[in-house]
Formats: structure tokens, sequence, C-alpha cells
């Protein structure tokens, strides 16, 4: 059953969950060209973490504000077409979120969610925050 309108359909494929989007990018090589080294997309991990650091065990979140329904940020509302639906569709997804964080946090590991507006709009605080988290792992793992 077709439940969007052309128009609808096209702005929902748009925003359809992808690897390796922009701001992903973006943090990416800001980090890798502060020397930092890390692995992507873990399959083996609740949730396929976007950035892992596995020595320090920190695992990145890139959040798209619309599918993880970011608040108080103008991407992340329900469309005002099938809100029904929809609401029920990204409450999911918050809740599946919330599921995977508590099973690495249970498991030792340490969870940063970023969003993509953060990204996009101050991609220096946020690499700055997630590299001030690093070196305190960091200094707790060396001995
Ligand atoms: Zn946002």
């Amino acid at each position: 059953m077709d439940i969007w309108s052309k128009e609808k359909r096209s702005e929902v494929m748009s925003k359809i969950r992808s690897k390796d989007t922009r701001p992903e990018k973006l943090l990416r090589s800001a980090l890798f060209s502060l020397g930092y080294r890390y692995r992507l997309h873990d399959k083996n991990l609740p949730g396929k973490p976007d950035i892992i650091f596995r020595k320090q065990k920190i695992a990145i979140f890139v959040h798209g504000c619309f599918w993880h329904f970011h608040n108080d940020c103008p991407e992340g509302r329900v469309p005002n077409t099938n809100s029904k639906f929809w609401k029920e569709k990204l409450e999911k997804n918050i809740e599946r979120d919330k599921r995977n964080i508590e099973h690495l946090q249970s498991e030792g590991w340490k969870t940063i969610v970023i969003w993509e507006c953060e990204v996009e709009k101050q991609l220096k605080i946020t690499t700055e925050k997630i590299v001030k988290i690093l070196n305190q792992q960091n200094s707790s793992v060396k001995r």
C-alpha cells in the first residue's frame, strides 16, 4: 500500500538513514586530522555505532536529527502528513537507540551521541568534546 504522495515519498527517501552521511564524514576527518584512528560501523556492536575507539571502549553515534527525533531541533519533528504513523515510527527508533546504548554501557562501553546539526553548526566544539572524553579514557587505560 502506498501511504505517501509522490512528493512525500521523495522527501522521505532523501532522509533515509544512511551510512557515511556528510556530518559523519566531517566529524571523522576532523578526528583523523588530529591523529585519532577509529573503526566504523561495527556490526558486532549493538546499534552499529558510527565511530568506534576500541582501546578506549568509546562508541560514537552520529544521529540524524529527523530519524532520532532530536529534541528542540527544527529537524526533530513529526511530519504533518501521516503524523500518527511517523510518531510511532520515530518513537520506536528512540526506544531502539535507548536499548542499544544501555546494552553497550552494560558491556563497559562509553557511548557518545552526536547530533548531525551539532556537527554542521559547531564542528570544532563537537570535536573538542570528543577529544576530551578520549583523553580521559586514554589516561585511565594507561597504567
Ligand atoms: Zn538537531
